[in-house]
C-alpha cells in the first residue's frame, strides 16, 4: 500500500545529510564539550561552530544562542526566565489564545503563581491584532509572547508590528517560531524581538534538542535547574553533542534551501486545498487565507468525527492529524480551532494536512483520491447527518438496504 506522510507539523524525518554529520559525534567525538582534554576541546569547538551556523541562520550573534532540549524547554525559559527576573518592574504577561501548549500552560502557571495574565482573541482566521496588543499593555506588562505561525492552522502573525508595538512601550517580546523556521525568511532583527525558540525536528533535524535565542541586554535568568556552568549559565547540563551538530546542519540545509523549498510546498499545498474544495462539500478552510504556511492546509468537515477521519485515512495509508500531537487522544476540541469561534461541532471534524519536502504530487493526488469515499462513509455514519436533507435522502437509501 502506498504511504503517505502529512504529519510534517507533528514532526519531520531526518534529513539524511543531518544524520551523517551527527554520527561521528556519536562515535568517535564522544568528549564532553567541558573537558580541558583533547577529547572535550576538538567537541567544544563543534558545538561553538554550530553555534555559529544557527546564529547566521536567523541573523543573531553567536552568544545570544543557547541550545535546549527542544522547543518545549524554550519556550518555558523564555517566559520563566523573563516573568521572574522582570518582577520588580510589573508582572503582566500577554499571550494569545492560539499559542502552543508550551506557551499558554507555561503562562497560566505563571497566572496561579500571582502573574496578571492576558490572552488576546484571534479573528476568525487565527490572526492576532496589534492594536489589541498596544491597547492590552499597561506601566505592569513585561512580557508579550506571540507565536511566529500556527502549528495547527498555519496562520502566520504580526509579529513585527507587535514588536515595534512592544519595542516602543518597553515590553519584552517572545515568539514561538518553532513552525515558521525553514519555512518562512527569519531574522531576528527584522522581526525585532527579544527572545525566539526553535526546536530541530521541526525542520529535519533529530528529536530532543532546540534553541533558545535571548537578544544581547535582555534581563532574563536562567530559573529552572541547577547545576554546572554550562550554555554560560543559561542552560545547565551536559550539552546534547550529536543533537547541536544535529540541529545545525539542518539549520543550514533547510536555509540553503528555503526560497526552493517555499515554491515547491507553496504548489502542493495549493493544489491540495483546491482538490479538497472543489470536491467535498460542507468543508472550510481553517487558518488564514494567504498569510499562512506553505506547508500547512487544514479544514474542519460538517458531520464528521476527525479522530474516525484519522482512523479511516490511516488505514489507507495516509498519516494526518486533526490539530496538533498533543491534543489528539483528547476528547476536548482544539483550543486553536475554539478561538477561531467555531462550534464544538464544526471543530470536531478538523483535519490538518502538513507537507514537507518529500511529499510529491502523486502523494497529494492519492490524498485527493481516498478522501471523498471516507467522507462520504463517515457521513453516512454520522448522527448528525440525520439532520442534512441530502444525508437523510442518503440514509433511507441505506435502511431500505438499497
Ligand atoms: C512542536 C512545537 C513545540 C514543541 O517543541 P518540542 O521540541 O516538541 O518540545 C512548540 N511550539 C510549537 C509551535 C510546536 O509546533
Amino acid at each position: 500500500m502506498r504511504r503517505v506522510y502529512f504529519d510534517h507539523s507533528a514532526t519531520t524525518p531526518i534529513d539524511t545529510a543531518v544524520v551523517d554529520a551527527m554520527t561521528p559525534y556519536l562515535t568517535e567525538y564522544f568528549g564532553n564539550p567541558s573537558s580541558f582534554h583533547s577529547y572535550g576541546r576538538e567537541v567544544r569547538k563543534a558545538v561553538e561552530a554550530a553555534r555559529e551556523k544557527v546564529a547566521l541562520a536567523i541573523g543573531a550573534d553567536p552568544k545570544e544562542i543557547t541550545f535546549t532540549s527542544g522547543g518545549t524547554e524554550s519556550d518555558n525559559m523564555a517566559i520563566h526566565g523573563v516573568a521572574y527576573m522582570n518582577k520588580n518592574k510589573g508582572n503582566h504577561i500577554i499571550t494569545s489564545a492560539v499559542e502552543h501548549h508550551a506557551v499558554l500552560n507555561t503562562v497560566k502557571a505563571l497566572g496561579k503563581e500571582g502573574f496578571d495574565i492576558t490572552i488576546l482573541p484571534v479573528d476568525k482566521y487565527g490572526m492576532v491584532n496589534p492594536d489589541d496588543v498596544a491597547a492590552a499593555i499597561t506601566d505592569k506588562t513585561i512580557l508579550i509572547t506571540i507565536m511566529h505561525a500556527n502549528n495547527e492552522i498555519g496562520t502566520i502573525q504580526p509579529v513585527k508590528e507587535i514588536a515595534a508595538i512592544a519595542k516602543a512601550r518597553g515590553v519584552y517580546v517572545h515568539t514561538d517560531a518553532v513552525q515558521s523556521f525553514g519555512k518562512i525568511p527569519l531574522n531576528v532583527d527584522d522581526l525585532g524581538v527579544n527572545l525566539l525558540t526553535l526546536s530541530a525536528h521541526k525542520f529535519y533535524g533529530p528529536k530532543g534538542v532546540g534553541v533558545l535565542y535571548i537578544r544581547k541586554g535582555t534581563r532574563w535568568k536562567q530559573t529552572l535547574m541547577h547545576g554546572g556552568s554550562q550554555e554560560r549559565l543559561r542552560r545547565t547540563g551536559t550539552e546534547n553533542v550529536p543533537g547541536i551538530i544535529g540541529l545545525a546542519k539542518a539549520a543550514e540545509i533547510v536555509s540553503a534551501n528555503l526560497q526552493k523549498e517555499q515554491d515547491y510546498l507553496t504548489k502542493l499545498r495549493d493544489k491540495l486545498i483546491k482538490g479538497v474544495m472543489d470536491n467535498i462539500d460542507k468543508v472550510i478552510l481553517t487558518g488564514h487565507p494567504t498569510q499562512r504556511l506553505c506547508n500547512l492546509a487544514s479544514f474542519c468537515f460538517e458531520y464528521i468525527e476527525g479522530e474516525s477521519q484519522l482512523l479511516s485515512l490511516d488505514m489507507k495509508g495516509i498519516a494526518a492529524s486533526s490539530g496538533s500531537a498533543c491534543t489528539s487522544g483528547s476528547l476536548e476540541p482544539s483550543h486553536v480551532l475554539m478561538a477561531l469561534g467555531l462550534t464544538h461541532e464544526i471543530a470536531h471534524g478538523s483535519l490538518r494536512l502538513s507537507l514537507g519536502k518529500d511529499n510529491t504530487e502523486e502523494d497529494v493526488d492519492y490524498f485527493l483520491e481516498v478522501l471523498p469515499a471516507v467522507v462520504q462513509r463517515l457521513r453516512m455514519m454520522s448522527p448528525l447527518a440525520e439532520d442534512v436533507p441530502e444525508m437523510e435522502e442518503f440514509m433511507e437509501g441505506v435502511r431500505c438496504g438499497v
